[in-house]
Formats: structure tokens, sequence, C-alpha cells
């Protein structure tokens, strides 16, 4: 049995900067994460071209500070998001898109040079990887009388005396049992809580080169009439690899990857001519079909639903747990900002 002085569950973002801040302040800890990937919301795919492709969170703007703060102490590069061209809107399939130019006085996004994942590898390098127990997915947690028990999937066993979950509260209450029970207000706020992009499907068409560039379009899409909802032109920020990326519909999660890719390219076809078919590769992540990430509602619970609730700053189980994650930051939650406000606002209690 292992005996640990502070467990946190979890090795996303908020996880990581949880254990980094402790780690500043002196702290022992292990994290256990469920899944073989580290980095939970955020995942970069690096095509066979080379071109680093967000599976998941993707762009920050400047009220993001606390974020910006984080990649300055790291020394992680950022660059704007390319918007230059014409941009397409398309209302109806019916109609001819809508053409339309991204002012540059509009307040930019950034994304991170080389893949969000260079955030979560130099965080990883800071907390130190042999803190990081993966394929270890928490099943139970025990109260004892000087702290908590924790069992995994395996049947391990691990004794803490503070336990900090970065869970989404919703995936928290619907996949953890709890002895004793968590408070039916509590179990009830949590299945209101949204995870957000959890009913997202991202998709990434990988090309040689930008052609779309050529013909002047920005390689930005918002789209009411097919399956490609909102897309940018994906591009690494040294001009090594080319990519359009964006969302799908949420709804066709129920079509199959072949049938989503085909509907992908007749729209992009359509849209930006035939040299769409010259793809490398398709790439796509449907988040509801992780089960580490996204468990259906019960009922319609709304974007950002319950984000944030002054619940969540409450420790539980006499001192002994602490929520956090994005999704219960009092700023930005659901975001990429809120995983590190979280993470601030748990490391004030130790
Ligand atoms: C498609 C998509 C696009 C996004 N785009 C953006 C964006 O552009 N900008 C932005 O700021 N944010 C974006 N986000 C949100 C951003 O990714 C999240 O806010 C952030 O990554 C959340 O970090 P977290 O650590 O709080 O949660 P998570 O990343 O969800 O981490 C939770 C961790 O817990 C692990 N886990 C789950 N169950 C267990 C268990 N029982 N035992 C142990 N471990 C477990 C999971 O595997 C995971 O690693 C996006 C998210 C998605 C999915």
């Amino acid at each position: 049995m292992n005996h640990n002085k502070i467990i946190i569950i979890g090795a996303g973002l908020s996880g990581l900067m949880t254990a980094y801040l402790l780690k500043k302040k002196g702290l022992e800890y292990i994290i256990l994460e469920a899944n073989s990937r580290i980095g939970g919301r955020i995942e970069t795919v690096t095509g066979t071209s080379g071109s680093t492709m967000e599976m998941g969170a993707t762009w920050f703007s400047n009220p993001h500070q606390h974020l910006l703060a984080l990649l300055a102490e790291l020394e992680i590069s950022y660059f704007k998001q390319h918007t230059q061209g014409v941009s397409l809107f398309e209302t109806m399939s019916f109609v001819p898109p809508q053409k339309f130019e991204i002012s540059d006085a509009e307040e930019s996004s950034y994304r991170i040079e080389g893949g969000t994942i260079k955030l979560i590898e130099r965080l990883v390098d800071e907390v130190g990887v042999d803190t990081i127990r993966t394929e270890t997915k928490v099943s139970s947690i025990k109260e004892l009388s000087d702290c908590l028990e924790i069992i995994d999937s395996n049947g391990v066993v691990y004794l803490a005396a503070k336990v900090i979950s970065t869970l989404p509260p919703h995936l928290l209450v619907q996949s953890i049992t709890f002895e004793p029970s968590l408070s039916t207000s509590i179990q009830s706020l949590a299945k209101k809580t949204h995870t957000w992009m959890g009913e997202s499907i991202k998709f990434a068409v990988e090309y040689k080169k930008p052609f779309w560039r050529e013909q002047n379009y920005s390689g930005t899409l918002y789209s009411q009439a097919s399956i490609i909802q909102e897309m940018y032109d994906h591009s690494n920020s040294d001009k090594s690899g080319f990519a359009l990326k964006g969302f799908l519909n949420g709804g066709t999660y129920t079509l199959s990857q072949e049938e989503r890719k085909e509907k992908v390219l007749l729209q992009l076809t359509k849209l930006y001519g035939d040299e769409t078919a010259n793809y490398i590769a398709y790439h796509e992540k449907v988040w509801r079909e992780e089960p580490l990430t996204f468990l259906p509602y019960e009922q319609l619970v709304l974007g950002h639903e319950n984000n944030g609730h002054p619940e969540y700053q409450k420790a539980l189980l006499n001192n002994k747990l602490f929520l956090s994650g994005s999704e219960t930051a009092v700023k930005n939650p659901g975001y990429m900002e809120g995983a590190i406000v979280a993470a601030k606002s748990i490391a004030t209690h130790f």
C-alpha cells in the first residue's frame, strides 16, 4: 500500500499545473492518470508531413493572462492564428457562401508553436515524469479517520492525507464511487455541470502546400449548411506543415469516420476547388467517444452550465477532498485559462 501526502487525480493541464505549484511549495504528491497518454483534453497529432494538428485545445487570447504568464515562465513561444485573405460564411447549402475579411483590428487568437502539447511536455519536465502513474484509473474513494483510501481499477490501494480531483465534475460523480457518498446537492450539481467540448468532433486535413492561401483564401470558414461548422488554417508557424482544421457538426458522431470524411471533402471541394482532393491525410477525434472526458448527461445540460459554481470552491470529506479541473474555475471555466485558474486556487489551500 502506498501512503502519500497529496494525490492529484488526472494528468491534464489542471493536474499538471497543480503539481507544478505544489512542487514550488516543496510539497510531495503523485498524479494518478487513467489514460496511457498525458494531457487530457490537450492532444496534438503530428502528421506524416510534420504538420502539428490540435485534436483538443488550440487557441487563447490576451484576456487569458494566467496562461500567457505561464507560457512566458516556461519560455514557450506562440504565434498569431493566420486569418489573412477571404473567409467564408455558408448560411444555406443552396446559396453561395458569403465572403468577408477579418480585420487586423480584431482581438487576435494565438496558438502554441509546435502544438499545445508543448505546454504539457514542459509541465511534465517540471513536475517529474516519475510522479505520474499512467493507466491508473481511480474507481473509488473512501474516507478513513485521518486520510482517504483510493482504489484504482486494478485493485491497487493508495492512501493520501489530501486528494485533489481534476476530473470534470460530471465525469467525477459518474465514474468514481465515494464512501461516504457525496452530498446529494453536490452530486446533482455535478450531473448538471457541462464538460466543455465533451460533445465535439475535431477534424484536420493535412496538405503538402497551403493551396487556399495561394487563392487568397484565409482558410477560415463558418457554416450552418454542412458538416464542417467552423474551420481555420492550421499550418505550422514555420511553414513546415500545412493543414485545415476545425469542428464538425457534433450530431454526426452517429456516422462512420469514412462517411464524415467524404462529407468533409465534398464541402471543401465545393468551396475551395479540386486541389482539396490532393490531401496527405485526414485526421479526426470524436470526443464524446472518450469515456475519460465525456459520459452522456441524464438531461439537457447547456454549454458552460454550472461551470465555476461556488460549491466547487469548498473542500469535501472533512477537508480531505478538493474538486478542481477547468470546469470548477471561477474565471474562464472550461478553457485552458480556467484550468490554470483552478490550479492556482487549489494550491492556496496547501
Ligand atoms: C476539442 C476541444 C477543443 C478545445 N479547444 C480549446 C481552445 O481552443 N482553447 C482553450 O482554452 N480550451 C480549449 N479546450 C478546453 C481545454 O482543453 C480544457 O479546458 C483543458 O484542457 C482542461 O484541462 P483539465 O486538466 O481541467 O481537464 P482534462 O484535460 O479533461 O483532464 C482530466 C484528466 O483526468 C483523467 N481521468 C479521467 N478519469 C479518470 C480517473 N477515473 N482516474 C484517473 N484519471 C482520470 C483524464 O484522462 C484526463 O487526463 C478544448 C477542449 C476540447 C476537447
